[in-house]
Protein backbone atom coordinates (compact mmCIF):
# COMPACT_ATOMS: atom_id res chain seq x y z
CA UNK A 1 0.00 0.00 0.00
CA UNK A 2 0.94 3.47 -1.12
CA UNK A 3 -0.17 7.09 0.34
CA UNK A 4 -3.94 7.29 -1.05
CA UNK A 5 -3.33 10.33 -4.15
CA UNK A 6 -5.95 12.48 -5.28
CA UNK A 7 -6.22 12.56 -9.35
CA UNK A 8 -7.86 15.94 -10.63
CA UNK A 9 -9.91 15.79 -13.46
CA UNK A 10 -7.45 16.69 -16.03
CA UNK A 11 -6.02 13.54 -14.76
CA UNK A 12 -3.29 14.71 -12.50
CA UNK A 13 -2.22 14.12 -9.06
CA UNK A 14 -2.88 16.44 -6.78
CA UNK A 15 -0.53 18.30 -3.93
CA UNK A 16 -0.97 20.80 -1.33
CA UNK A 17 1.96 23.26 -1.62
CA UNK A 18 3.12 25.52 1.19
CA UNK A 19 5.43 28.19 0.71
CA UNK A 20 5.88 28.89 4.33
CA UNK A 21 8.05 31.37 5.44
CA UNK A 22 11.46 33.10 5.29
CA UNK A 23 13.27 31.23 2.53
CA UNK A 24 10.82 29.09 1.77
CA UNK A 25 8.95 30.82 -0.93
CA UNK A 26 12.14 30.96 -2.86
CA UNK A 27 12.90 26.98 -2.06
CA UNK A 28 9.46 26.07 -2.50
CA UNK A 29 9.34 27.64 -6.16
CA UNK A 30 12.73 26.39 -7.13
CA UNK A 31 11.47 22.73 -6.41
CA UNK A 32 7.80 23.47 -8.09
CA UNK A 33 9.76 24.40 -11.19
CA UNK A 34 12.17 21.86 -11.40
CA UNK A 35 9.05 19.29 -10.91
CA UNK A 36 6.93 21.07 -13.16
CA UNK A 37 10.01 21.04 -15.81
CA UNK A 38 10.07 17.27 -15.83
CA UNK A 39 6.16 16.97 -17.11
CA UNK A 40 5.69 15.03 -14.39
CA UNK A 41 1.93 14.92 -14.11
CA UNK A 42 1.36 17.10 -10.63
CA UNK A 43 -1.45 20.09 -10.09
CA UNK A 44 -0.82 22.45 -7.03
CA UNK A 45 -3.52 23.64 -4.71
CA UNK A 46 -1.74 26.23 -2.84
CA UNK A 47 -2.17 26.78 0.98
CA UNK A 48 -0.72 29.24 3.83
CA UNK A 49 0.72 28.30 7.27
CA UNK A 50 2.96 29.37 9.22
CA UNK A 51 3.60 32.88 10.71
CA UNK A 52 1.23 34.89 8.88
CA UNK A 53 -1.47 32.47 10.21
CA UNK A 54 -0.11 32.89 13.57
CA UNK A 55 -0.17 36.62 13.65
CA UNK A 56 -3.77 36.41 11.92
CA UNK A 57 -5.21 35.18 15.11
CA UNK A 58 -5.00 31.10 14.47
CA UNK A 59 -3.07 29.78 17.48
CA UNK A 60 -2.00 26.52 15.78
CA UNK A 61 -0.54 28.62 12.82
CA UNK A 62 -2.64 25.83 10.06
CA UNK A 63 -5.51 27.40 9.13
CA UNK A 64 -8.85 24.83 8.33
CA UNK A 65 -8.33 25.12 4.76
CA UNK A 66 -4.82 24.03 4.90
CA UNK A 67 -5.93 20.81 6.73
CA UNK A 68 -8.90 20.13 4.60
CA UNK A 69 -6.57 20.71 1.42
CA UNK A 70 -4.00 17.74 2.85
CA UNK A 71 -7.29 15.93 4.13
CA UNK A 72 -8.11 15.85 0.14
CA UNK A 73 -4.82 15.35 -1.30
CA UNK A 74 -2.77 13.64 1.22
CA UNK A 75 0.47 14.93 -0.32
CA UNK A 76 2.19 17.96 0.85
CA UNK A 77 5.02 19.89 -0.60
CA UNK A 78 5.69 22.16 2.63
CA UNK A 79 8.49 25.64 3.49
CA UNK A 80 9.90 25.91 6.95
CA UNK A 81 7.25 27.72 9.22
CA UNK A 82 8.14 30.11 11.51
CA UNK A 83 6.51 30.63 15.21
CA UNK A 84 6.62 34.26 15.80
CA UNK A 85 7.34 35.47 19.71
CA UNK A 86 4.37 36.14 21.36
CA UNK A 87 2.04 34.19 19.31
CA UNK A 88 0.83 30.35 19.74
CA UNK A 89 2.39 27.73 21.85
CA UNK A 90 2.86 25.23 19.45
CA UNK A 91 4.94 24.30 16.42
CA UNK A 92 2.87 24.69 13.10
CA UNK A 93 5.19 22.17 11.94
CA UNK A 94 4.64 19.65 14.91
CA UNK A 95 0.88 20.08 14.52
CA UNK A 96 0.69 19.15 11.06
CA UNK A 97 2.52 15.82 12.08
CA UNK A 98 0.18 14.93 14.30
CA UNK A 99 -2.49 16.31 12.78
CA UNK A 100 -2.18 13.37 9.37
CA UNK A 101 -0.12 10.79 11.88
CA UNK A 102 2.59 11.19 9.58
CA UNK A 103 4.53 8.59 12.79
CA UNK A 104 7.91 8.30 10.00
CA UNK A 105 10.61 10.93 9.28
CA UNK A 106 12.91 9.94 6.74
CA UNK A 107 15.85 11.43 6.44
CA UNK A 108 18.31 10.61 3.95
CA UNK A 109 21.93 11.51 4.05
CA UNK A 110 24.45 10.97 1.35
CA UNK A 111 27.66 12.38 -0.33
CA UNK A 112 27.12 14.98 -2.90
CA UNK A 113 29.46 16.37 -5.44
CA UNK A 114 31.28 18.96 -5.11
CA UNK A 115 30.37 19.68 -1.70
CA UNK A 116 33.67 19.20 0.68
CA UNK A 117 33.45 18.16 4.10
CA UNK A 118 35.94 16.09 6.07
CA UNK A 119 34.64 12.74 4.98
CA UNK A 120 34.42 13.44 1.37
CA UNK A 121 35.48 9.88 -0.53
CA UNK A 122 33.58 7.83 1.90
CA UNK A 123 30.85 7.65 0.30
CA UNK A 124 28.34 7.91 2.65
CA UNK A 125 25.17 7.04 1.97
CA UNK A 126 22.48 6.42 4.88
CA UNK A 127 19.02 7.05 5.82
CA UNK A 128 17.70 7.89 9.37
CA UNK A 129 13.62 6.54 9.89
CA UNK A 130 13.28 8.45 12.64
CA UNK A 131 9.66 7.97 14.83
CA UNK A 132 7.50 11.14 14.66
CA UNK A 133 4.77 11.32 17.07
CA UNK A 134 5.43 9.96 19.75
CA UNK A 135 8.35 9.81 22.68
CA UNK A 136 9.03 13.17 24.54
CA UNK A 137 7.67 15.05 21.73
CA UNK A 138 3.88 14.05 22.95
CA UNK A 139 4.48 17.40 24.68
CA UNK A 140 3.09 16.44 27.98
CA UNK A 141 4.91 18.51 31.05
CA UNK A 142 4.47 19.12 34.46
CA UNK A 143 5.78 20.80 37.17
CA UNK A 144 5.63 18.13 39.97
CA UNK A 145 6.77 20.64 42.73
CA UNK A 146 8.05 24.32 41.78
CA UNK A 147 11.38 23.26 41.24
CA UNK A 148 11.07 19.61 39.56
CA UNK A 149 9.84 19.17 36.45
CA UNK A 150 8.60 16.49 34.51
CA UNK A 151 8.63 15.36 30.52
CA UNK A 152 6.15 12.03 29.88
CA UNK A 153 8.17 9.96 27.18
CA UNK A 154 5.26 7.84 25.68
CA UNK A 155 6.24 4.60 23.67
CA UNK A 156 3.75 2.25 22.27
CA UNK A 157 4.41 -1.53 21.14
CA UNK A 158 1.94 -0.25 18.49
CA UNK A 159 4.19 3.03 17.31
CA UNK A 160 7.32 0.76 18.01
CA UNK A 161 5.85 -2.09 15.27
CA UNK A 162 4.91 0.73 12.35
CA UNK A 163 7.82 2.24 12.75
CA UNK A 164 10.06 -0.78 12.53
CA UNK A 165 8.33 -1.85 9.44
CA UNK A 166 8.55 1.20 7.62
CA UNK A 167 12.51 1.06 8.63
CA UNK A 168 12.17 -2.29 6.86
CA UNK A 169 10.29 -1.44 4.04
CA UNK A 170 12.34 1.59 3.31
CA UNK A 171 15.33 -0.84 3.32
CA UNK A 172 13.79 -3.03 0.33
CA UNK A 173 12.43 -0.24 -1.52
CA UNK A 174 15.74 1.14 -1.83
CA UNK A 175 17.38 -1.96 -2.45
CA UNK A 176 19.61 -1.16 1.40
CA UNK A 177 20.99 -4.80 2.92
CA UNK A 178 20.97 -3.78 6.68
CA UNK A 179 18.66 -1.94 9.27
CA UNK A 180 20.47 -0.30 12.88
CA UNK A 181 17.75 -0.27 15.64
CA UNK A 182 19.16 2.21 17.83
CA UNK A 183 18.06 3.05 21.21
CA UNK A 184 18.98 3.81 25.22
CA UNK A 185 17.44 0.26 25.86
CA UNK A 186 19.93 -0.61 28.39
CA UNK A 187 18.52 2.51 30.52
CA UNK A 188 15.24 2.60 29.99
CA UNK A 189 14.29 -0.51 30.13
CA UNK A 190 10.34 -0.16 29.59
CA UNK A 191 10.38 2.69 26.97
CA UNK A 192 13.50 2.47 24.32
CA UNK A 193 13.53 -1.18 25.20
CA UNK A 194 9.97 -1.45 23.88
CA UNK A 195 11.42 -0.63 20.38
CA UNK A 196 14.05 -2.66 21.31
CA UNK A 197 12.24 -5.77 21.79
CA UNK A 198 9.99 -5.19 18.65
CA UNK A 199 12.50 -4.69 16.15
CA UNK A 200 14.02 -7.79 17.49
CA UNK A 201 10.42 -9.60 17.42
CA UNK A 202 10.15 -8.38 13.73
CA UNK A 203 13.43 -8.22 11.92
CA UNK A 204 12.87 -12.68 11.36
CA UNK A 205 10.30 -11.20 8.66
CA UNK A 206 12.65 -10.22 6.52
CA UNK A 207 15.48 -12.51 6.41
CA UNK A 208 16.76 -10.56 3.02
CA UNK A 209 17.83 -7.87 5.60
CA UNK A 210 20.78 -7.97 7.96
CA UNK A 211 18.99 -6.34 11.48
CA UNK A 212 21.17 -5.01 14.43
CA UNK A 213 20.37 -3.25 17.52
CA UNK A 214 22.81 -0.87 18.48
CA UNK A 215 22.91 1.79 21.51
CA UNK A 216 22.20 5.21 20.50
CA UNK A 217 25.79 7.00 22.10
CA UNK A 218 27.67 4.04 20.44
CA UNK A 219 25.73 5.00 16.99
CA UNK A 220 26.32 8.54 17.15
CA UNK A 221 30.16 7.90 17.97
CA UNK A 222 30.04 4.71 15.11
CA UNK A 223 28.39 7.90 12.72
CA UNK A 224 31.63 10.33 13.66
CA UNK A 225 34.65 7.50 13.21
CA UNK A 226 32.90 5.15 10.03
CA UNK A 227 29.68 6.68 9.00
CA UNK A 228 29.74 4.61 5.76
CA UNK A 229 28.92 1.28 7.86
CA UNK A 230 25.37 2.58 7.87
CA UNK A 231 22.46 1.49 5.69
CA UNK A 232 19.24 2.56 7.69
CA UNK A 233 18.90 3.46 11.33
CA UNK A 234 15.98 3.58 13.16
CA UNK A 235 14.87 5.04 16.61
CA UNK A 236 12.69 6.97 18.66
CA UNK A 237 11.83 10.59 18.41
CA UNK A 238 14.36 12.45 20.61
CA UNK A 239 17.33 10.40 19.49
CA UNK A 240 16.40 10.49 15.60
CA UNK A 241 16.09 14.22 16.03
CA UNK A 242 19.62 14.35 16.83
CA UNK A 243 21.19 11.49 15.36
CA UNK A 244 19.39 13.11 12.01
CA UNK A 245 20.72 16.38 12.42
CA UNK A 246 24.78 14.54 12.97
CA UNK A 247 24.11 13.08 9.75
CA UNK A 248 23.24 16.24 7.75
CA UNK A 249 26.11 17.82 9.11
CA UNK A 250 28.47 14.86 7.75
CA UNK A 251 27.28 15.55 4.02
CA UNK A 252 27.25 19.30 4.13
CA UNK A 253 24.94 20.49 6.08
CA UNK A 254 21.35 21.67 6.30
CA UNK A 255 21.47 22.87 2.77
CA UNK A 256 21.00 19.47 1.83
CA UNK A 257 19.11 18.12 4.18
CA UNK A 258 15.76 16.97 2.95
CA UNK A 259 12.84 14.72 4.91
CA UNK A 260 9.63 12.85 4.53
CA UNK A 261 7.00 12.54 7.03
CA UNK A 262 5.52 9.37 6.06
CA UNK A 263 1.76 8.27 7.19
CA UNK A 264 -0.37 6.12 5.82
CA UNK A 265 -2.80 8.48 5.32
CA UNK A 266 -0.96 11.34 4.53
CA UNK A 267 3.06 12.48 4.17
CA UNK A 268 4.60 16.10 3.79
CA UNK A 269 7.78 16.72 2.26
CA UNK A 270 10.06 19.57 3.73
CA UNK A 271 13.33 20.62 3.81
CA UNK A 272 15.26 20.31 7.41
CA UNK A 273 16.24 23.33 7.82
CA UNK A 274 14.16 26.31 9.11
CA UNK A 275 12.93 29.72 7.53
CA UNK A 276 16.65 31.09 7.53
CA UNK A 277 15.36 34.72 8.03
CA UNK A 278 18.51 36.86 7.29
CA UNK A 279 18.83 34.83 3.31
CA UNK A 280 14.94 35.63 2.78
CA UNK A 281 14.20 37.25 -0.60
CA UNK A 282 18.52 37.36 -1.06
CA UNK A 283 18.56 34.59 -4.07
CA UNK A 284 21.40 33.12 -2.30
CA UNK A 285 19.75 30.02 -0.68
CA UNK A 286 20.72 26.79 -1.33
CA UNK A 287 17.40 25.22 -2.85
CA UNK A 288 18.76 21.74 -2.75
CA UNK A 289 17.22 20.26 0.60
CA UNK A 290 13.76 21.29 -0.60
CA UNK A 291 14.39 20.24 -4.06
CA UNK A 292 15.65 16.61 -2.68
CA UNK A 293 12.22 16.53 -0.11
CA UNK A 294 10.25 16.59 -3.60
CA UNK A 295 12.08 14.07 -5.40
CA UNK A 296 10.98 12.04 -2.54
CA UNK A 297 7.73 13.15 -2.79
CA UNK A 298 7.70 11.97 -6.68
CA UNK A 299 8.65 8.85 -5.52
CA UNK A 300 6.11 8.89 -2.89
CA UNK A 301 3.82 9.16 -5.86
CA UNK A 302 5.17 6.66 -7.85
CA UNK A 303 6.34 9.21 -10.49
CA UNK A 304 9.86 7.20 -10.09
CA UNK A 305 11.22 8.63 -13.75
CA UNK A 306 10.56 12.44 -12.69
CA UNK A 307 12.31 11.57 -9.86
CA UNK A 308 15.45 10.31 -10.91
CA UNK A 309 15.57 12.81 -13.48
CA UNK A 310 15.67 15.29 -10.90
CA UNK A 311 18.15 13.56 -8.86
CA UNK A 312 20.23 13.12 -11.60
CA UNK A 313 19.87 16.45 -12.70
CA UNK A 314 21.28 17.73 -9.41
CA UNK A 315 24.53 15.19 -9.13
CA UNK A 316 25.21 16.81 -12.87
CA UNK A 317 24.90 20.26 -11.57
CA UNK A 318 26.47 20.05 -8.43
CA UNK A 319 29.52 18.28 -10.18
CA UNK A 320 30.23 20.98 -12.48
CA UNK A 321 30.78 23.14 -9.71
CA UNK A 322 27.61 24.79 -10.07
CA UNK A 323 26.32 26.14 -6.58
CA UNK A 324 25.23 28.31 -4.25
CA UNK A 325 27.75 30.49 -1.47
CA UNK A 326 27.12 27.96 1.41
CA UNK A 327 28.86 25.07 -0.65
CA UNK A 328 31.81 27.67 -3.31
CA UNK A 329 31.98 30.59 -0.94
CA UNK A 330 30.54 33.92 -2.17
CA UNK A 331 33.13 34.58 -5.06
CA UNK A 332 32.19 31.60 -7.36
CA UNK A 333 28.30 31.24 -5.84
CA UNK A 334 25.39 31.13 -8.47
CA UNK A 335 21.71 32.14 -6.98
CA UNK A 336 19.12 30.23 -5.67
CA UNK A 337 17.24 31.05 -9.29
CA UNK A 338 20.56 30.52 -11.17
CA UNK A 339 21.09 27.47 -9.53
CA UNK A 340 17.68 26.13 -10.42
CA UNK A 341 18.10 26.99 -14.06
CA UNK A 342 21.32 25.01 -14.17
CA UNK A 343 19.46 22.16 -12.72
CA UNK A 344 16.35 22.29 -14.96
CA UNK A 345 19.19 22.70 -18.04
CA UNK A 346 20.53 19.37 -16.43
CA UNK A 347 17.22 17.19 -17.24
CA UNK A 348 17.84 13.96 -18.71
CA UNK A 349 21.60 14.15 -18.24
CA UNK A 350 23.69 11.82 -15.62
CA UNK A 351 26.95 12.47 -13.82
CA UNK A 352 30.08 10.23 -14.49
CA UNK A 353 30.67 7.97 -11.08
CA UNK A 354 27.39 9.44 -9.28
CA UNK A 355 24.53 6.91 -9.40
CA UNK A 356 21.53 6.91 -7.99
CA UNK A 357 19.70 4.11 -6.37
CA UNK A 358 16.89 1.83 -7.94
CA UNK A 359 13.92 2.75 -6.23
CA UNK A 360 10.76 1.10 -6.01
CA UNK A 361 7.50 2.17 -3.95
CA UNK A 362 7.84 1.85 -0.21
CA UNK A 363 5.02 -0.86 1.25
CA UNK A 364 3.59 1.11 3.89
CA UNK A 365 3.74 -1.19 6.85
CA UNK A 366 -0.46 -2.58 7.83
CA UNK A 367 -0.73 -2.41 11.62
CA UNK A 368 -3.90 -3.23 13.40
CA UNK A 369 -5.99 -0.23 14.25
CA UNK A 370 -7.38 -1.60 17.80
CA UNK A 371 -7.03 0.64 20.18
CA UNK A 372 -5.97 -2.37 22.99
CA UNK A 373 -3.11 -3.50 20.90
CA UNK A 374 -1.29 -5.31 23.29
CA UNK A 375 -3.69 -7.42 25.51
CA UNK A 376 -2.39 -9.07 27.99
CA UNK A 377 -4.34 -12.40 29.62
CA UNK A 378 -3.55 -11.38 33.24
CA UNK A 379 -3.04 -8.30 34.94
CA UNK A 380 -2.75 -7.89 39.06
CA UNK A 381 -2.20 -4.62 40.94
CA UNK A 382 0.33 -4.88 43.64
CA UNK A 383 1.06 -1.75 44.88
CA UNK A 384 1.35 2.29 44.45
CA UNK A 385 3.66 5.11 43.75
CA UNK A 386 2.75 8.59 45.52
CA UNK A 387 5.34 11.71 44.37
CA UNK A 388 5.28 13.72 47.67
CA UNK A 389 6.66 17.64 47.93
CA UNK A 390 8.72 18.01 50.96
CA UNK A 391 11.18 19.41 52.94
CA UNK A 392 11.63 16.90 55.80
CA UNK A 393 15.05 14.23 56.28
CA UNK A 394 14.13 10.88 54.04
CA UNK A 395 14.51 9.11 57.58
CA UNK A 396 11.95 11.41 59.12
CA UNK A 397 9.39 10.86 55.97
CA UNK A 398 10.37 7.23 55.84
CA UNK A 399 9.27 6.55 59.66
CA UNK A 400 6.23 8.74 59.33
CA UNK A 401 5.02 7.11 56.10
CA UNK A 402 5.40 3.69 57.61
CA UNK A 403 2.99 4.36 60.62
CA UNK A 404 1.14 6.20 58.27
CA UNK A 405 -0.07 3.21 56.04
CA UNK A 406 0.55 0.67 59.16
CA UNK A 407 -2.96 -0.37 59.27
CA UNK A 408 -3.19 -1.18 55.27
CA UNK A 409 -2.76 -4.22 53.33
CA UNK A 410 0.37 -2.16 51.92
CA UNK A 411 4.17 -1.36 53.01
CA UNK A 412 6.33 1.32 52.87
CA UNK A 413 8.85 -0.37 50.13
CA UNK A 414 11.36 2.66 50.19
CA UNK A 415 11.65 6.16 49.06
CA UNK A 416 13.74 7.53 46.30
CA UNK A 417 14.82 10.76 45.31
CA UNK A 418 15.04 11.31 41.54
CA UNK A 419 15.59 7.62 41.08
CA UNK A 420 17.66 6.95 43.69
CA UNK A 421 16.79 5.16 46.91
CA UNK A 422 17.18 7.71 49.82
CA UNK A 423 14.85 5.39 52.49
CA UNK A 424 16.23 3.13 53.94
CA UNK A 425 19.53 5.09 53.95
CA UNK A 426 22.34 3.37 51.20
CA UNK A 427 25.05 5.58 52.73
CA UNK A 428 25.13 6.74 49.21
CA UNK A 429 26.23 10.85 48.74
CA UNK A 430 22.29 11.76 46.99
CA UNK A 431 21.74 15.58 46.81
CA UNK A 432 18.31 15.54 47.61
CA UNK A 433 15.49 17.87 45.77
CA UNK A 434 11.92 18.71 47.50
CA UNK A 435 10.49 15.65 45.20
CA UNK A 436 10.38 12.43 46.68
CA UNK A 437 8.90 8.83 45.19
CA UNK A 438 7.34 6.60 48.03
CA UNK A 439 7.00 3.12 46.74
CA UNK A 440 4.03 1.19 48.82
CA UNK A 441 3.86 -2.68 47.79
CA UNK A 442 1.14 -4.93 49.15
CA UNK A 443 1.88 -6.57 52.44
CA UNK A 444 0.94 -10.14 50.30
CA UNK A 445 3.11 -11.10 47.01
CA UNK A 446 -0.11 -12.57 45.63
CA UNK A 447 -2.33 -9.92 46.22
CA UNK A 448 -4.30 -8.04 43.53
CA UNK A 449 -4.99 -4.42 45.14
CA UNK A 450 -8.31 -2.85 44.55
CA UNK A 451 -9.34 1.14 43.78
CA UNK A 452 -10.47 1.39 47.13
CA UNK A 453 -7.07 0.27 48.96
CA UNK A 454 -5.13 2.58 46.92
CA UNK A 455 -7.65 5.53 47.34
CA UNK A 456 -7.37 4.73 51.17
CA UNK A 457 -3.19 4.62 50.98
CA UNK A 458 -3.16 7.84 49.08
CA UNK A 459 -5.44 9.62 51.52
CA UNK A 460 -3.78 8.29 54.71
CA UNK A 461 -0.18 10.20 53.07
CA UNK A 462 -2.36 12.90 51.73
CA UNK A 463 -3.11 14.12 55.13
CA UNK A 464 0.31 14.30 56.29
CA UNK A 465 2.13 15.04 52.96
CA UNK A 466 1.65 17.23 49.64
CA UNK A 467 1.28 14.71 46.66
CA UNK A 468 1.89 15.94 43.13
CA UNK A 469 1.38 12.34 41.11
CA UNK A 470 0.61 8.45 41.75
CA UNK A 471 1.68 5.58 39.20
CA UNK A 472 0.04 2.30 39.84
CA UNK A 473 2.33 -0.72 39.92
CA UNK A 474 0.93 -3.41 37.85
CA UNK A 475 1.86 -7.18 36.71
CA UNK A 476 0.89 -7.71 33.23
CA UNK A 477 1.31 -11.70 32.68
CA UNK A 478 3.46 -12.21 35.91
CA UNK A 479 6.03 -9.71 34.82
CA UNK A 480 6.59 -6.44 36.73
CA UNK A 481 5.40 -3.40 34.52
CA UNK A 482 7.25 -0.91 36.15
CA UNK A 483 11.33 -0.50 36.97
CA UNK A 484 13.46 -0.62 40.43
CA UNK A 485 15.22 1.99 41.62
CA UNK A 486 18.80 2.53 41.92
CA UNK A 487 19.64 0.34 45.13
CA UNK A 488 16.04 -1.49 45.27
CA UNK A 489 16.68 -5.22 45.81
P1 LIG B 1 17.45 27.78 10.12
O1 LIG B 1 16.40 28.61 9.54
O2 LIG B 1 17.54 26.38 9.64
O3 LIG B 1 18.84 28.52 9.84
C1 LIG B 1 20.01 28.33 10.60
C2 LIG B 1 21.24 28.44 9.73
O4 LIG B 1 21.40 27.25 8.96
C3 LIG B 1 21.22 29.55 8.70
O5 LIG B 1 21.54 30.78 9.25
C4 LIG B 1 22.27 29.03 7.73
O6 LIG B 1 23.58 29.07 8.31
C5 LIG B 1 21.94 27.54 7.69
N1 LIG B 1 20.94 27.21 6.67
C6 LIG B 1 19.62 27.02 6.82
N2 LIG B 1 19.06 26.70 5.66
C7 LIG B 1 20.03 26.66 4.75
C8 LIG B 1 20.07 26.39 3.36
N3 LIG B 1 18.96 26.06 2.67
N4 LIG B 1 21.25 26.47 2.74
C9 LIG B 1 22.35 26.79 3.40
N5 LIG B 1 22.40 27.05 4.72
C10 LIG B 1 21.25 26.99 5.38
O7 LIG B 1 17.34 27.72 11.72
P2 LIG B 1 16.88 28.83 12.77
O8 LIG B 1 17.54 30.15 12.41
O9 LIG B 1 17.14 28.23 14.08
O10 LIG B 1 15.32 28.95 12.60
C11 LIG B 1 14.65 30.00 11.92
C12 LIG B 1 13.15 29.77 12.01
O11 LIG B 1 12.78 28.57 11.31
C13 LIG B 1 12.62 29.60 13.44
O12 LIG B 1 11.41 30.31 13.57
C14 LIG B 1 12.38 28.13 13.57
O13 LIG B 1 11.36 27.82 14.49
C15 LIG B 1 11.95 27.75 12.15
N6 LIG B 1 12.21 26.35 11.81
C16 LIG B 1 11.28 25.73 11.03
C17 LIG B 1 11.51 24.42 10.63
C18 LIG B 1 10.48 23.74 9.76
O14 LIG B 1 9.57 24.38 9.29
N7 LIG B 1 10.57 22.43 9.53
C19 LIG B 1 12.68 23.76 10.97
C20 LIG B 1 13.63 24.43 11.74
C21 LIG B 1 13.38 25.73 12.15
P3 LIG B 1 24.66 30.24 8.11
O15 LIG B 1 24.12 31.36 8.94
O16 LIG B 1 25.90 29.63 8.66
O17 LIG B 1 24.72 30.56 6.65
Amino acid sequence: MSTPVFITPSGKKLVTIIAGDGVGPEVVLATRRIIEATGAPIEWEERLAGAEVFRAGQPSGVPQDTIESIMKTRIALKGPLETPVGFGEKSANVTLRKLFETYGNLRPARELPSVKTPYSGRNIDLIVVRENVEDLYAGIEYMQTPGVAETLKLISAKGCEKIVRLAFEVARAEGRKKVHCATKANIMKMSEGTLKRVFERIAPEYPDIQAEHIIVDNCAHQLVRRPEQFDVIVTTNMNGDILSDLTSGLIGGLGFAASANIGNDAAIFEAVHGSAPKYAGKNTINPTAMILAGVMMLRQLDEFAAASAIENAVLVTLSSGVATRDVVGDANAVGTVEYTNAIIGNLGKTAENWQTRDYKPIQLPQVSGAVDFVKPNERRVVGMDIFVESAETPEDMGATMTKLVAETPLHLKLISNRGTRVYPPTGALTDNADHWRCRFLANDDSADLDDAALADLLQRVAARYRWAHTEKLQYFDGKPGFTKDQGED
